[in-house]
């Protein structure tokens, strides 16, 4: 653990007596967090040192601004958007939302200057590869597609911060007749703008396995563990062999709960075959946060309830996902340096009912409630 700057320095803000998790530098330790100039100066103790803001957080825990890597936060853009910093975002403990595809080019500007640039919340993107929202439009929208446009659009996005990649919707939901082809528009999209790819799994076409024998290195599949017919597992619930195949050549796997796309049956068969999980995220958007999902909290305690271990379930929620966006060395640690995103919250026992997207209720006995969120240096809740 590093030890205090100047034991008596004044800190714009002190986090005192937090039970701090950070995956990401091996960390679980009662400790106070200096911030200092919107950016974290310190973890370690600092009784002796004052500060103009001081959050007594004792009986808390402090980790990493939660990340939530699937979410559709183009409020009013999109049918079910939901707005980024008052459901998605700050106000649930999440200082960084990645939209995942609610935005396609044609309206890649509005979202931008509507939602990422207004919200407190850091908003990140993936681009759809439809072109308009495939939210608002149920097979997208291909009458003015160009690739061209939208590698451009990807590349200059990504460049400036705003894009981390391509958005496909692998699903007879969205892809309708066009089977396959929209998968692999968007792979060469993302491969010729150097963006990252998310994929989301549902209904056939296209075929799971038509799907996994595209992706690579680093690509992400979303709705990893959704509950359907033709998902991760065969008859026997063992995984199929696309599925191992993809997860050596380093395909990632993120959960994207949604109110279509996570079972607790895929899970246990899932974990109990070993498979990778490298993102724990909501899908959140209008048709889900009244339940089954409601926020990213809750679907972390459903990983607790799994049997994931505390810092487990924060990791796949903080630095695993900072990485699968290229974010690693800037987002999801407490790093000295970093901005300081602070998530602060506690773990509640009690009696929780916990419903996956088929329906299927569980009953917990944990679940998290978030009490502050520091973003940038600030408390915004
Ligand atoms: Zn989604």
């Amino acid at each position: 653990m590093p030890a205090p700057p100047t034991a008596n320095k004044d800190f714009d803000l002190l986090i005192r007596g937090a039970r701090v998790i950070d995956p990401a530098q091996h960390m679980d330790a009662i400790c106070d967090i200096a911030v200092q100039d919107g950016r974290i100066a310190g973890v370690g103790d600092f009784s002796a040192a004052t500060a103009a803001q001081v959050i007594d957080a004792s009986g808390s825990i402090a980790s990493p601004g939660w990340i939530d890597l699937h979410a559709h936060v183009f409020y009013g853009g999109s049918a079910s958007g939901i707005d980024a910093d008052a459901d998605a975002g700050i106000a649930t403990g999440v200082t960084t939302v990645v939209d995942a595809g609610s935005t396609g080019a044609a309206v890649w500007k509005d979202f931008r200057e509507g939602v990422m640039a207004t919200a407190q919340t850091r908003v990140l993107a993936f681009l759809n590869i439809s072109v308009n929202t495939a939210m608002k439009t149920k097979h997208g929208d291909w009458a003015n597609f160009s690739q061209s446009k939208t590698i451009q659009l990807a590349e200059q996005e990504a460049a400036a911060g705003h894009c981390l990649g391509i958005k496909v919707l692998a699903s007879q939901t969205h892809c309708g007749a066009m089977g396959i082809t929209p998968v692999k528009l968007a792979r060469q999209a993302a491969r010729l703008s150097g963006t990252g790819l998310m994929v989301h799994i549902g209904n056939a076409p296209p075929l799971i396995d038509e799907v996994l024998d595209l992706l690579g290195e680093g690509d992400i599949v979303t709705h990893c563990w959704h509950g359907k017919y033709g998902g991760i597992l065969g008859r026997d619930k063992k995984p199929l062999p696309a599925i191992w195949a993809a997860a050596e050549r380093g395909v990632k796997f993120d959960i994207g709960h949604g109110s279509a796309s996570f079972a607790f049956d895929t899970a246990r068969h899932a974990l109990d075959a070993g498979l990778p999980l490298h993102a724990i995220s909501t899908d959140l958007h209008g048709g889900c946060i009244n339940g089954p999902v409601f926020s990213q909290g809750t679907t972390m305690a459903k990983f607790l309830h799994l049997g994931f271990s505390l810092p487990e379930v924060i990791r796949l929620s903080t630095s695993s996902p900072a990485q699968l966006i290229g974010r690693g060395d800037s987002l999801g640690s407490l790093a000295v340096g970093r901005e300081a995103d602070i998530t602060i919250f506690q773990v509640a026992d009690g009696n929780f009912e916990f419903t996956d997207s088929e329906g299927e209720k569980e009953q917990a006995t944990r679940n998290l409630e978030v009490i502050h969120t520091v973003r940038a240096g600030r408390i915004v809740k």
